[in-house]
Protein backbone atom coordinates (compact mmCIF):
# COMPACT_ATOMS: atom_id res chain seq x y z
CA UNK A 1 0.00 0.00 0.00
CA UNK A 2 0.64 3.72 -0.39
CA UNK A 3 2.78 5.56 2.08
CA UNK A 4 2.29 2.49 4.40
CA UNK A 5 4.57 3.67 7.04
CA UNK A 6 3.71 6.95 7.66
CA UNK A 7 -0.05 5.77 8.05
CA UNK A 8 0.76 2.84 10.14
CA UNK A 9 2.36 5.60 12.63
CA UNK A 10 -0.29 7.77 12.50
CA UNK A 11 -2.92 5.56 13.06
CA UNK A 12 -1.42 4.09 16.04
CA UNK A 13 -1.04 7.44 17.49
CA UNK A 14 -4.17 8.26 17.17
CA UNK A 15 -5.53 4.68 18.15
CA UNK A 16 -3.65 5.72 21.75
CA UNK A 17 -6.03 8.57 21.85
CA UNK A 18 -9.35 7.27 20.84
CA UNK A 19 -8.65 4.94 23.80
CA UNK A 20 -8.08 7.66 26.54
CA UNK A 21 -11.38 9.08 26.09
CA UNK A 22 -11.53 12.29 27.68
CA UNK A 23 -8.09 14.32 27.08
CA UNK A 24 -5.54 17.06 28.21
CA UNK A 25 -4.00 19.59 26.98
CA UNK A 26 -0.65 17.01 27.73
CA UNK A 27 -2.15 14.33 25.79
CA UNK A 28 -2.64 16.30 22.31
CA UNK A 29 0.78 17.87 22.76
CA UNK A 30 2.22 14.13 23.02
CA UNK A 31 0.49 13.11 20.45
CA UNK A 32 0.90 15.79 18.06
CA UNK A 33 4.91 15.11 19.10
CA UNK A 34 4.57 11.72 17.70
CA UNK A 35 2.61 12.94 14.89
CA UNK A 36 5.87 15.24 14.05
CA UNK A 37 8.31 12.64 14.10
CA UNK A 38 6.16 10.40 11.97
CA UNK A 39 5.70 13.26 9.51
CA UNK A 40 9.87 14.31 9.41
CA UNK A 41 10.16 10.21 8.82
CA UNK A 42 8.02 10.58 5.57
CA UNK A 43 10.87 13.12 4.66
CA UNK A 44 7.91 16.10 4.60
CA UNK A 45 9.51 19.12 4.28
CA UNK A 46 10.67 20.38 7.85
CA UNK A 47 9.30 23.82 7.64
CA UNK A 48 5.57 22.15 6.41
CA UNK A 49 5.86 20.06 9.39
CA UNK A 50 6.42 22.74 11.93
CA UNK A 51 3.58 24.98 10.71
CA UNK A 52 1.30 21.68 10.14
CA UNK A 53 2.04 21.13 14.22
CA UNK A 54 1.38 24.21 14.99
CA UNK A 55 -2.07 24.61 13.41
CA UNK A 56 -3.52 21.35 14.86
CA UNK A 57 -1.93 21.86 18.33
CA UNK A 58 -4.29 25.26 18.23
CA UNK A 59 -7.23 23.51 17.11
CA UNK A 60 -7.12 20.95 19.25
CA UNK A 61 -6.23 22.00 22.47
CA UNK A 62 -9.52 24.46 22.47
CA UNK A 63 -12.03 23.86 25.20
CA UNK A 64 -14.70 22.45 23.31
CA UNK A 65 -12.84 20.15 21.81
CA UNK A 66 -11.39 18.93 25.07
CA UNK A 67 -14.50 18.84 27.10
CA UNK A 68 -16.50 17.11 24.10
CA UNK A 69 -17.85 13.84 24.10
CA UNK A 70 -15.52 12.60 21.85
CA UNK A 71 -12.27 14.60 22.22
CA UNK A 72 -9.63 12.14 19.96
CA UNK A 73 -12.13 11.63 16.93
CA UNK A 74 -12.70 15.61 17.01
CA UNK A 75 -8.76 15.58 16.87
CA UNK A 76 -8.47 13.09 14.07
CA UNK A 77 -10.82 15.22 12.10
CA UNK A 78 -8.85 18.55 13.02
CA UNK A 79 -5.59 16.12 11.40
CA UNK A 80 -7.34 15.12 8.54
CA UNK A 81 -8.73 18.45 7.06
CA UNK A 82 -5.43 20.01 7.92
CA UNK A 83 -3.52 16.95 5.54
CA UNK A 84 -6.25 17.83 3.12
CA UNK A 85 -5.73 21.74 3.15
CA UNK A 86 -1.78 21.25 3.25
CA UNK A 87 -2.19 18.90 -0.22
CA UNK A 88 -4.48 21.30 -1.83
CA UNK A 89 -8.40 21.15 -0.37
CA UNK A 90 -9.57 20.12 -3.65
CA UNK A 91 -8.13 18.29 -6.83
CA UNK A 92 -8.09 21.01 -9.90
CA UNK A 93 -8.87 19.64 -13.18
CA UNK A 94 -6.93 20.26 -16.09
CA UNK A 95 -7.31 23.81 -17.61
CA UNK A 96 -8.12 23.27 -21.34
CA UNK A 97 -9.11 26.56 -23.13
CA UNK A 98 -7.84 26.84 -26.14
CA UNK A 99 -8.69 24.61 -29.24
CA UNK A 100 -6.46 23.05 -29.65
CA UNK A 101 -5.06 23.01 -26.27
CA UNK A 102 -1.13 22.20 -25.74
CA UNK A 103 -0.10 20.43 -22.63
CA UNK A 104 3.81 20.68 -21.87
CA UNK A 105 5.02 17.66 -19.69
CA UNK A 106 8.38 18.98 -18.02
CA UNK A 107 10.61 17.18 -15.44
CA UNK A 108 14.27 15.24 -14.80
CA UNK A 109 15.61 12.35 -17.13
CA UNK A 110 13.86 9.21 -15.35
CA UNK A 111 11.19 10.77 -13.94
CA UNK A 112 8.53 9.31 -15.88
CA UNK A 113 7.36 11.69 -18.39
CA UNK A 114 7.05 9.96 -21.00
CA UNK A 115 5.17 7.03 -19.95
CA UNK A 116 3.02 10.11 -18.27
CA UNK A 117 2.77 11.37 -21.37
CA UNK A 118 0.91 8.10 -22.58
CA UNK A 119 -0.69 7.54 -19.89
CA UNK A 120 -2.40 11.03 -19.61
CA UNK A 121 -3.22 10.83 -23.87
CA UNK A 122 -5.12 7.53 -23.33
CA UNK A 123 -7.01 9.04 -20.02
CA UNK A 124 -7.92 11.97 -22.26
CA UNK A 125 -8.89 9.85 -25.77
CA UNK A 126 -10.96 8.05 -23.29
CA UNK A 127 -13.25 11.15 -22.22
CA UNK A 128 -13.08 11.81 -26.23
CA UNK A 129 -11.02 14.07 -26.93
CA UNK A 130 -8.84 14.03 -29.94
CA UNK A 131 -5.09 13.68 -28.34
CA UNK A 132 -1.79 14.47 -30.44
CA UNK A 133 1.41 13.18 -28.56
CA UNK A 134 4.54 15.20 -29.84
CA UNK A 135 7.86 13.96 -29.73
CA UNK A 136 10.06 17.00 -28.17
CA UNK A 137 12.88 14.99 -26.81
CA UNK A 138 15.45 15.42 -29.67
CA UNK A 139 18.27 14.44 -27.45
CA UNK A 140 17.89 10.48 -26.87
CA UNK A 141 16.56 8.98 -30.32
CA UNK A 142 15.69 6.05 -27.58
CA UNK A 143 12.72 8.26 -26.36
CA UNK A 144 11.45 8.90 -29.24
CA UNK A 145 11.13 5.10 -30.28
CA UNK A 146 9.80 4.69 -26.82
CA UNK A 147 7.13 7.16 -27.14
CA UNK A 148 6.37 6.17 -30.81
CA UNK A 149 6.42 2.41 -29.64
CA UNK A 150 3.51 3.25 -26.56
CA UNK A 151 1.67 5.34 -28.66
CA UNK A 152 1.16 3.18 -31.48
CA UNK A 153 0.06 0.14 -28.55
CA UNK A 154 -2.58 2.22 -27.02
CA UNK A 155 -3.62 3.86 -30.48
CA UNK A 156 -2.84 7.73 -30.12
CA UNK A 157 -1.21 9.85 -33.02
CA UNK A 158 1.87 10.86 -32.57
CA UNK A 159 3.80 14.02 -34.27
CA UNK A 160 7.80 13.94 -34.57
CA UNK A 161 9.90 15.16 -36.84
CA UNK A 162 13.62 12.98 -35.65
CA UNK A 163 16.02 14.65 -33.96
CA UNK A 164 17.08 17.42 -36.77
CA UNK A 165 14.68 19.73 -36.20
CA UNK A 166 14.61 22.16 -32.75
CA UNK A 167 12.28 21.21 -30.05
CA UNK A 168 10.42 24.38 -30.28
CA UNK A 169 9.83 23.99 -34.06
CA UNK A 170 8.75 20.29 -33.74
CA UNK A 171 6.33 21.71 -31.17
CA UNK A 172 5.19 24.65 -33.78
CA UNK A 173 4.97 22.39 -36.32
CA UNK A 174 2.45 20.17 -34.04
CA UNK A 175 0.12 22.94 -33.10
CA UNK A 176 0.03 23.45 -37.28
CA UNK A 177 -0.76 20.03 -37.60
CA UNK A 178 -3.37 19.49 -34.78
CA UNK A 179 -5.10 22.30 -36.31
CA UNK A 180 -5.23 20.81 -39.57
CA UNK A 181 -6.45 17.30 -38.38
CA UNK A 182 -8.65 18.41 -35.34
CA UNK A 183 -6.54 17.23 -32.59
CA UNK A 184 -8.08 18.93 -29.22
CA UNK A 185 -5.10 18.08 -27.40
CA UNK A 186 -1.33 18.12 -27.74
CA UNK A 187 0.97 16.74 -25.15
CA UNK A 188 4.75 17.85 -25.70
CA UNK A 189 6.72 14.82 -24.16
CA UNK A 190 10.41 17.28 -23.85
CA UNK A 191 13.60 16.60 -23.28
CA UNK A 192 14.34 16.36 -19.60
CA UNK A 193 18.72 15.92 -18.38
CA UNK A 194 20.18 14.33 -14.77
CA UNK A 195 19.91 18.12 -13.07
CA UNK A 196 18.33 21.18 -13.58
CA UNK A 197 20.29 23.25 -15.73
CA UNK A 198 20.19 26.75 -17.84
CA UNK A 199 19.93 25.00 -21.42
CA UNK A 200 17.05 23.04 -20.31
CA UNK A 201 15.14 25.55 -18.82
CA UNK A 202 15.99 28.06 -21.80
CA UNK A 203 14.79 25.14 -23.94
CA UNK A 204 11.69 25.03 -22.23
CA UNK A 205 11.03 28.30 -21.70
CA UNK A 206 11.04 28.82 -26.02
CA UNK A 207 8.36 25.88 -26.31
CA UNK A 208 6.35 28.10 -23.33
CA UNK A 209 6.62 31.14 -25.40
CA UNK A 210 5.64 30.06 -28.99
CA UNK A 211 2.81 27.66 -28.16
CA UNK A 212 0.99 29.11 -24.80
CA UNK A 213 0.18 25.98 -23.60
CA UNK A 214 -2.48 25.80 -21.48
CA UNK A 215 -0.80 23.50 -19.20
CA UNK A 216 2.99 23.19 -17.68
CA UNK A 217 2.92 20.24 -15.72
CA UNK A 218 6.03 19.00 -14.10
CA UNK A 219 6.98 15.32 -13.69
CA UNK A 220 8.09 14.28 -10.29
CA UNK A 221 9.94 11.00 -9.05
CA UNK A 222 8.23 10.82 -5.67
CA UNK A 223 10.77 8.09 -4.67
CA UNK A 224 12.68 10.95 -4.52
CA UNK A 225 11.32 12.50 -1.76
CA UNK A 226 12.88 16.22 -0.82
CA UNK A 227 14.35 16.21 -4.04
CA UNK A 228 11.42 16.23 -5.51
CA UNK A 229 10.11 19.40 -3.41
CA UNK A 230 13.45 20.84 -4.16
CA UNK A 231 13.12 20.00 -8.30
CA UNK A 232 9.08 21.42 -7.91
CA UNK A 233 10.73 24.70 -6.89
CA UNK A 234 13.11 25.10 -9.42
CA UNK A 235 11.08 24.36 -11.94
CA UNK A 236 8.67 26.48 -10.95
CA UNK A 237 10.69 29.60 -9.97
CA UNK A 238 12.18 29.41 -13.90
CA UNK A 239 9.22 28.07 -15.92
CA UNK A 240 6.10 28.89 -13.70
CA UNK A 241 3.72 25.11 -13.41
CA UNK A 242 0.76 24.86 -13.40
CA UNK A 243 0.55 21.57 -11.35
CA UNK A 244 2.59 18.37 -10.95
CA UNK A 245 2.24 15.23 -11.70
CA UNK A 246 3.75 12.53 -9.16
CA UNK A 247 4.98 8.96 -10.40
CA UNK A 248 6.29 5.95 -8.50
CA UNK A 249 3.77 6.49 -5.69
CA UNK A 250 3.53 2.31 -5.50
CA UNK A 251 6.83 1.95 -4.93
CA UNK A 252 7.79 2.06 -0.93
CA UNK A 253 7.87 5.78 -1.63
CA UNK A 254 7.63 7.61 2.20
CA UNK A 255 5.44 9.82 0.83
CA UNK A 256 6.67 13.29 1.65
CA UNK A 257 6.83 14.90 -1.91
CA UNK A 258 3.05 14.16 -1.80
CA UNK A 259 2.62 16.22 1.12
CA UNK A 260 5.62 19.06 0.61
CA UNK A 261 4.84 20.06 -2.60
CA UNK A 262 1.66 22.12 -2.83
CA UNK A 263 2.74 23.78 0.10
CA UNK A 264 6.36 24.48 -0.21
CA UNK A 265 5.77 25.63 -4.22
CA UNK A 266 2.05 26.38 -4.90
CA UNK A 267 1.68 24.40 -7.78
CA UNK A 268 -1.20 21.70 -6.70
CA UNK A 269 -0.67 18.22 -7.70
CA UNK A 270 -3.55 16.93 -10.45
CA UNK A 271 -2.22 13.59 -11.19
CA UNK A 272 -0.27 10.77 -10.08
CA UNK A 273 1.50 7.54 -11.24
CA UNK A 274 0.93 4.41 -9.33
CA UNK A 275 2.79 1.99 -11.92
CA UNK A 276 4.13 1.58 -15.11
CA UNK A 277 1.63 -0.03 -16.69
CA UNK A 278 -0.39 3.01 -19.01
CA UNK A 279 -3.56 2.35 -16.67
CA UNK A 280 -1.65 2.89 -13.31
CA UNK A 281 -2.73 6.96 -13.43
CA UNK A 282 -5.04 8.34 -10.72
CA UNK A 283 -6.52 11.56 -10.56
CA UNK A 284 -5.06 13.94 -7.46
CA UNK A 285 -7.49 13.86 -4.79
CA UNK A 286 -6.42 15.60 -1.73
CA UNK A 287 -9.20 14.33 0.31
CA UNK A 288 -8.59 10.54 -0.72
CA UNK A 289 -4.99 10.66 -0.04
CA UNK A 290 -5.68 12.23 3.67
CA UNK A 291 -8.10 9.43 4.12
CA UNK A 292 -5.53 6.65 2.89
CA UNK A 293 -2.81 8.03 5.02
CA UNK A 294 -4.93 8.02 8.08
CA UNK A 295 -6.76 4.74 7.31
P1 LIG B 1 11.34 9.98 -18.62
O1 LIG B 1 12.82 9.89 -18.80
O2 LIG B 1 10.97 11.07 -17.65
O3 LIG B 1 10.57 10.08 -19.88
O4 LIG B 1 10.88 8.64 -17.86
P2 LIG B 1 10.20 7.30 -18.44
O5 LIG B 1 8.77 7.55 -18.78
O6 LIG B 1 11.07 6.71 -19.47
O7 LIG B 1 10.20 6.40 -17.10
C1 LIG B 1 11.38 5.99 -16.44
C2 LIG B 1 11.13 4.64 -15.78
O8 LIG B 1 10.19 4.78 -14.72
C3 LIG B 1 10.56 3.60 -16.71
O9 LIG B 1 11.15 2.37 -16.43
C4 LIG B 1 9.07 3.58 -16.36
O10 LIG B 1 8.47 2.33 -16.63
C5 LIG B 1 9.12 3.86 -14.87
N1 LIG B 1 7.87 4.48 -14.37
C6 LIG B 1 7.23 5.57 -14.85
N2 LIG B 1 6.16 5.87 -14.09
C7 LIG B 1 6.10 4.95 -13.10
C8 LIG B 1 5.22 4.73 -11.96
O11 LIG B 1 4.25 5.45 -11.70
N3 LIG B 1 5.55 3.67 -11.15
C9 LIG B 1 6.60 2.87 -11.38
N4 LIG B 1 6.84 1.87 -10.53
N5 LIG B 1 7.45 3.04 -12.41
C10 LIG B 1 7.21 4.07 -13.26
Amino acid sequence: MMLQGLSEKLQGVFANLKKKGKLSEKDVKEAMREVRVALLEADVNFQVVKKFIKTVREKSTGQEILNSLTPGQQVIKIVRDELQELMGGQNEGLNLNTHPAPIMLVGLQGAGKTTMSVKLAKKLSQDNKKVLLVAADIYRPAAIKQLESMAEQQEIDLFQLGTNNSPVDICKAAMEHAKKYGHDILIFDTAGRLHVDDKLMDELDDIQQATSPCETLLVVDAMTGQDAVNVAQNFNDKLGISGVVLTKLDGDTRGGAAISIKAVTGAPIKYIGTGEKVENLEVFHPDRMASRILG
